[in-house]
């Protein structure tokens, strides 16, 4: 099969740099387009983008032009890591003009016809697209959303245990830098510190998306899932890895065995399916009770993996536990890679593999 041609939209930033890190040499996804904004554009990929990773720029991708935005780039799918108030107006264009659209921004998650997606959670949520094709007019292109990445490690926690009906979550967030973007929280403000606001909007969220991956699917769109959470989020001087720390109350009171077996034996279709970038396993759980912690952790399954540690009794809730993962891979662009391997593997990529269909200008 040949392999789908494929752009970042805001390629120069911190998720952007991601996105052009994990596609670069992708098995199924050929990269060829780096776009950003009217600062960047017309400028070899190693100029605009001040590079913050620590492995360096893939030389491929060095001497990119990037391209300003439009909707006529040479490419059938975008990844945008769009800064929110660009992206609700350029993601629906590329959509309209037959693009699919993987995004990042917070902008389209909570509508109710967008699949907002963790592949090992809710890949039957992707059944929205019919909705969203037939509601919007949209003959080829689509939006899928992935999750906050704060949201996301406790969304992979709690997932295999939804069996056991969580009812009540406290969750208490250590989010790292990397996560306000480059250049982000200023050094005088981060250093030394712990910063106890993300944002108007960060808390909320953590309960609404939460509950939307977790919801059902029915005829009509999403029920959520109904789990009070409690949210508390804190920015502190971490560069990667966003950890949280969560204490859940639980219909059925399983006991910490019962839990952890529910984690050490999770296997969801992307590790059955066996795509590329899903992490084998999906969940590591960690035994000593100093872990997990970001700079020895968030790497774990190429940065894909969530991380989890310290399940004990909890004096108010059930049980307590924490969780990290990384917050530009798998909370960011990997999630997006992601949802694009599972939509090829479920056969929802076929109008885009090249030679079948195509984009029109809008
Ligand atoms: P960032 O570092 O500030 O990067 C923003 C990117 O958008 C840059 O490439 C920038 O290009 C481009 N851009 C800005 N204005 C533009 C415009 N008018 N037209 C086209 N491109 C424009 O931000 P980020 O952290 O990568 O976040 C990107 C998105 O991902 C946001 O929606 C964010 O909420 C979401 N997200 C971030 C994380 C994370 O951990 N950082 C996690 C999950 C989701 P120039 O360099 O040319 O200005």
């Amino acid at each position: 099969m040949s392999k789908i041609r494929v752009g970042v939209l805001g390629a120069t930033g911190a998720v952007g740099q991601r996105f052009a890190q994990l596609l670069a040499n992708h098995p199924f996804f050929d990269l060829t387009v780096l776009a950003a904004s009217d600062r960047s554009a017309g400028k070899p990929y190693r100029e605009a983008a001040n590079w913050i990773l620590t492995e360096p720029m893939p030389a491929r991708l060095a001497e990119m032009t990037v391209q300003e935005m439009s909707t006529e780039l040479d490419c059938e799918l975008v990844f945008s890591a769009l800064p929110t108030s660009f992206a609700n107006e350029w993601e629906r264009k590329f959509a309209a003009a037959g693009y699919g659209v993987f995004s990042n921004a917070g902008t389209h998650r909570m509508d109710s016809d967008v699949p907002l997606i963790l592949p090992e959670v809710n890949p039957d949520h992707l059944g929205l697209l019919e909705r969203q094709r037939a509601e919007r007019g949209w003959s080829r292109g689509f939006i899928v959303t992935n999750s906050n990445c704060t949201a996301m490690p406790m969304v992979m926690s709690l997932a295999p245990l939804m069996q056991f009906g969580p009812q009540a979550v406290i969750a208490t967030s250590l989010q790292a830098l990397s996560g306000a973007g480059y250049p982000g929280v200023p050094s005088l403000d981060a250093i030394d510190n712990v910063i106890p606001f993300i944002g108007e909007s960060e808390e909320i969220k953590m309960n609404t998306e939460s509950n939307k991956m977790l919801g059902r699917l029915n005829g009509q769109g999403v029920e959520p899932a109904g789990i009070k959470i409690s949210a508390h989020c804190n920015r502190v001087p971490v560069s990667d890895g966003h950890t949280v720390t969560l204490s859940v109350s639980f219909k059925d009171k399983p006991s910490l065995g019962d839990i952890m077996e529910a984690w050490q034996t999770w296997e969801p279709l992307p590790q059955q399916l066996k795509l590329p970038s899903a992490p084998q396993p999906a969940l590591v759980v960690r035994a000593e009770p100093n872990r997990p912690q970001p700079r020895l952790d968030r790497d774990a399954g190429g940065g894909m993996a969530t991380v989890i540690g310290r399940l004990r009794p909890c004096e108010v809730l059930d049980v307590r536990f924490v969780c990290l993962a990384h917050n530009t891979i798998r909370g960011a662009a990997g999630g997006s890679v992601l949802n694009a391997e599972l939509m090829l593997a479920q056969g929802r990529l076929e109008a885009f593999v090249a030679g079948v269909g195509a984009h029109v200008s809008a």
